[in-house]
């Protein structure tokens, strides 16, 4: 579906006012952009504290070893992980992403990412299991400061319910419509990510948005019907026909 004027104006006067009543932030170096990665491997519907004591059980149980994560026997890194969703998959992804890695660059590392072009880096990152768009672009804006978007379901969500986003969406389509509106300043695109990531955690929530305290109601699709539905449903009756 084409983008519209109307989603670009819901951006223009949204963003400022989301990213304002969140905190606007800095975007800074990643300490390692390779843990950086396996956390985002691990966040998959995980919580940020359930993501980061699921990585300290697995760092410390393995003496702070890549090689030893890499090399462990499968079931003791499930078990370490415990505390994500879906721990028997993503303790294989992240020892085949740790060979992978090695057996390619001879180390474990993957700054090499910052000297070569976006799109070769997602290109590369796409080749690792269990990487998608969305924590591809994740490592991409947050360590190398890259012109990309994540678009996790919070970010969808909001979205779609505000209007920038056309019902049904894709994720695929929607890293590609949502980039191509908001433009290539990194800053900005984290800036988005994080406000319209905390609106869907704290206000614009899955079962029960709090329309009713949200600072963009007044720009939201999703609003705008419930109030018409409320009107409708507090009309009085047409009369019958005669
Ligand atoms: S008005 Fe409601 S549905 Fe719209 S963005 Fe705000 S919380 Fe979400």
């Amino acid at each position: 579906m084409p983008l519209t004027a109307v989603a670009q104006q819901k951006i223009e006067t949204t963003v400022p006012i989301l990213v304002n009543y969140y905190g606007e932030l800095d975007l800074k170096p990643c300490p390692d952009n390779l843990k950086e990665l396996i956390y985002t491997i691990l966040s998959h519907r995980t919580t940020k504290k359930n993501e980061q004591d699921a990585f300290k059980r697995m760092w410390e149980h393995w003496g702070g070893s890549w090689a030893a994560i890499q090399n462990a026997p499968v079931a003791e890194v499930v078990e370490d992980l415990s505390a994500v969703q879906f721990p028997e998959r993503k303790a294989p992804y992240i020892q085949a992403v740790l060979k992978k890695i090695y057996d390619e660059r001879g180390d474990y590392s993957i700054d090499f990412l910052s000297d070569i072009p976006t799109e070769q880096a997602l290109e590369w990152l796409y080749t690792l299991p269990g990487v998608g768009i969305k924590t591809a672009s994740l490592v991409l804006l947050f360590c190398f400061h890259r012109p990309l978007l994540p678009v996790d379901t919070h970010v969808h969500r909001v979205s779609t319910r505000i209007g920038i986003l056309a019902p049904q969406t894709t994720p695929e389509v929607a890293h590609r419509d949502l980039l191509e509106l908001i433009g290539d300043d990194p800053h900005r695109l984290y800036n988005f990510h994080f406000a319209f990531l905390r609106h869907g955690q704290r206000t614009c929530r899955f079962n029960s948005p709090r329309c009713e305290i949200c600072p963009v109601k007044q720009y939201c699709d999703y609003y705008a019907s419930l109030k018409s539905k409320t009107k409708g449903a507090t009309a009085p009756e047409a009369p019958a026909p005669a």
